[in-house]
């Protein structure tokens, strides 16, 4: 009894008290207009209801820094139950940190309680992770709880001000990442915070503080202890921020990548690989930079693929048949990252779905090329074709032949149909035999891979509607509204 009492008045390792530094408009430059409807409604019904609610996070920092936010979160002192009482459509989601879903037209807000700090009573794993976080507490331990100084800042709407306990207004100006309390400890309790570290620091364009930098080499294997689940989200983070390039040459800087993708290791180690995964994500940061849409399916496919081609050439070595081969070696490629980070099922499906296609493209003899184009995965796929041959692993001629043959018209189709070989032709009848997959998509010849350079010229397709999945990474918000356009 008598300890719990201690406990309490000789708070959960917080020395000094931070004194709230209150920043006027002047200062923050934040306009209240550019606070989504929806989360400047959630802040309204919240304080109406004699709470206090601020915009809180990403956001705050991203408007003081001159970004649009990709999402709002809200911070309250009411409890989740209160929260979900209050709105509509509301509801509590997580267990280890809990928090409420409010959706407001087409946005989601995530609404979180103040939260205390830890203290010894703290549910955690024998790494020091924490694993259970949902003891209520003051705004202050609030934000002493968040990570970063820049990432603990309070926005009210109504009085447009910001409220800093940890200077990171001051940091934001400065361009410097500091974290709040010893980053040592902190990475313990959540070594995801590593990563946070990297993509947030290439995002906002960053200094690392030393004492935020230098631990992350000697502590990145405490990322292997965290679920694969939560590893894959904060991947798509990484990988959909718009700096992709930039957060992976930090990761491998830092010697964090190892742990996250174990065949980009080796993927990145190989000329063709690097330059293929690199203008992935080069493409990939443009089309998030210019909002189109992105797909997690395509990306990883991309990044994967290198590792996928060794696989089946090995196995083709061995005598085993193309296609049987191809199905295999994806398997177990999939199979080896699905340790590490757990790539949703649907994602799965569409990155085996652009790999299969890839072999048909060798075929431009009889009808199988009028099929693919037919099919409705035929853009993605080409459009990996096309990174393939840019990077020097598929002829570019191939991937320009079919540029022309999908935008040309049905006689000129004709006119460009390569001659049968009698090699193609002894193959397709063998297989004409077999499963209709395998009479379509079996052609089996290896992807030509070259040594020189790529002409490095782009190709003469012309704007197509929507090249790729819909799928939009994480991101539940739609303010400002989810551009529709794609190139
Ligand atoms: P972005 O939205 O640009 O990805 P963010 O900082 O908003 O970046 P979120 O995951 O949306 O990232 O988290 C919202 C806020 O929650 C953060 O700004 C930070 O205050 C806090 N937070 C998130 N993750 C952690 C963490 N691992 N440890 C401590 N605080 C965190
Ligand atoms: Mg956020």
């Amino acid at each position: 009894m008598i300890r719990k009492l201690l406990r309490r008045v000789f708070k959960r390792g917080e020395p000094t008290p931070h004194p709230v530094e209150i920043i006027g408009p002047e200062r923050h430059g934040i306009r209240p207009e550019q606070v989504s409807p929806g989360a400047r409604r959630t802040v309204d019904t919240l304080q109406q209801a004699g709470f206090k609610a601020y915009v809180v996070g990403g956001a705050v920092r991203d408007l003081i820094a001159g970004i649009v936010p990709k999402d709002f979160d809200v911070a309250t002192d009411a409890t989740p139950e209160q929260v979900r009482a209050l709105f509509r459509r509301a509801r509590i989601i997580g267990r280890r940190f809990q928090i409420v879903h409010v959706l407001q037209g087409a946005e989601t807000l995530e609404v979180s309680t103040f939260r205390a700090a830890h203290d010894e009573s703290t549910l955690k794993d024998e790494h020091g992770r924490v694993l259970r976080d949902n003891v209520w507490g003051t705004m202050e331990e609030d934000a002493a709880r968040r990570d970063f100084t820049i990432n603990a800042l309070y926005y009210d709407p109504a009085t447009q001000q910001v409220f800093d306990y940890h200077h990171g207004v001051r940091d934001l100006q400065r361009k410097t990442l500091r974290m709040i309390g010893d980053p040592r400890a902190r990475y313990r309790e959540d070594p995801v915070r590593m990563l946070r570290a990297v993509r947030l620091s290439a995002k906002l364009d960053l200094r690392m503080d030393p004492t935020v930098q230098a631990p992350i080499r000697e502590m990145a294997e405490l990322i292997e202890n965290v679920p694969a689940a939560r590893l894959f989200d904060e991947m798509l983070k990484l990988l959909f921020s718009g700096h992709a390039v930039e957060c992976l040459k930090r990761l491998r800087e830092e010697g964090l990548h190892h742990g996250l993708l174990p065949l980009l290791d080796v993927i990145l180690e190989q000329p063709l690989g690097e330059r293929f995964v690199m203008l992935s994500l080069a493409d990939t940061d443009r089309r998030v930079r210019e909002g189109k849409r992105t797909s997690p399916g395509f990306l990883f496919a991309t990044l994967l693929w290198h590792e996928v081609l060794a696989n089946w050439e090995a196995r083709k070595q061995r005598g085993e048949h193309a296609m049987p081969a191809l199905h295999a070696a994806m398997d177990e490629v999939l199979d080896t990252q699905a340790e590490k980070l757990a790539i949703t099922r649907r994602i799965i499906g569409d990155i085996k779905e652009i790999w299969l296609l890839q072999p048909r493209f060798e075929k431009r003899a009889g009808r199988a090329p009028f099929r693919l184009v037919e099919q409705p995965r035929f853009r993605a796929a080409w459009d990996f074709l096309r990174l393939r041959a840019e990077s020097g692993e598929a002829p570019q001629e191939l991937a320009d032949w079919w540029a022309a043959f999908a935008d040309a018209d049905n006689a000129s189709r004709e006119a460009m149909l390569k001659p049968e070989t009698a090699g193609a032709k002894k193959r397709r009848r063998r297989r004409a035999k077999k499963t209709v997959e395998d009479a379509e998509g079996a052609v089996p010849p290896a992807p030509t891979l070259r040594s020189e350079e790529a002409p490095g010229g782009t190709s003469s397709f012309p704007p197509a509607p929507t090249l790729r999945s819909e799928e939009a990474p994480g991101g539940t918000s739609s303010f400002p509204p989810a551009p529709t356009s794609s190139d």
